[in-house]
């Protein structure tokens, strides 16, 4: 089994529902260490990219239908994880450039390349309490998966449940990146808003690859 366009489609629909459900847990998460809008933000952003995937032509890869997420996200999101989250699908989107199909290896590849875009665009490390504590453990996750012979969906899988823990594990962390760390000790004991949200995308590809 490898995941074509379909799939990809599928992950940005279910990446908007399960954005849209959660949208109000986004915002309280972030009021308690933010400026309350990252629900709003991400619900914003993915909701406009909803009508776009209806305009793709009907020949296009996987790498096409992320590249419209980004572009969508980065001109529709404000504040910190519009930019983000916009790099991050855009590098995603290039490493995967021209593939209809994509497999274990490739979506390792993908995963890698959104982690790596995020740091570039954020300038964040491992235990900053941002978004990368979740993606990082779920890029090694994968890596791990792929390396020993896992197919798609349990590349996924380990991706979801890497980044679902590594989202938890923020919760002990001191913000060193973004609003929270203008609260130094008084983050502690909140979970970072944009790792959740990772973790709810992530988990949602996971989904749509069933
Ligand atoms: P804003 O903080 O501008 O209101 P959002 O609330 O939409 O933007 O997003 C906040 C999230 O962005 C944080 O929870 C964190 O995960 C992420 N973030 C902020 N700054 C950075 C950074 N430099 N690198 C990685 N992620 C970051
Ligand atoms: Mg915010
Ligand atoms: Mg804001």
């Amino acid at each position: 089994m490898t995941l074509g366009t379909d799939w990809a489609v599928a992950w940005v629909r279910r990446a908007a529902e399960v954005i849209a459900e959660h949208r109000v847990e986004l915002i309280t998460l972030d009021r308690e260490i933010g400026d309350g809008d990252h629900g709003e933000n991400l619900d914003r952003g993915f909701t406009a990219v909803l009508p776009k995937l209806d305009a793709l032509p009907g020949d296009s890869t996987p790498g096409d239908v992320l590249k419209v997420v980004a572009t969508t996200l980065i001109s529709t999101v404000g504040g910190a994880s519009g930019p983000l989250f916009g790099t991050a699908y855009l590098k995603a989107s290039g490493a995967i450039a021209g593939r209809a199909e994509i497999d274990a290896t490739g979506l390792v590849e993908l995963l890698t390349a959104a982690r790596d875009g995020v740091v570039l665009r954020g300038k964040a490390e491992a235990g900053d309490k941002t978004m990368i504590d979740a993606w990082t453990p779920a890029v090694d996750a994968a890596a791990a998966a792929a390396e020993s012979g896992s197919d798609e969906r349990e590349v996924l899988e380990a991706a979801a449940a890497a980044a679902e823990a590594g989202a938890v594990a923020t919760e002990s962390l001191v913000a060193h990146k973004g609003r929270a760390s203008y609260l130094g000790e008084r983050a502690v004991g909140h979970r970072d808003p944009g790792a959740q949200s990772s973790a709810l995308i992530l988990r949602a590809a996971v989904e749509a690859a069933r």
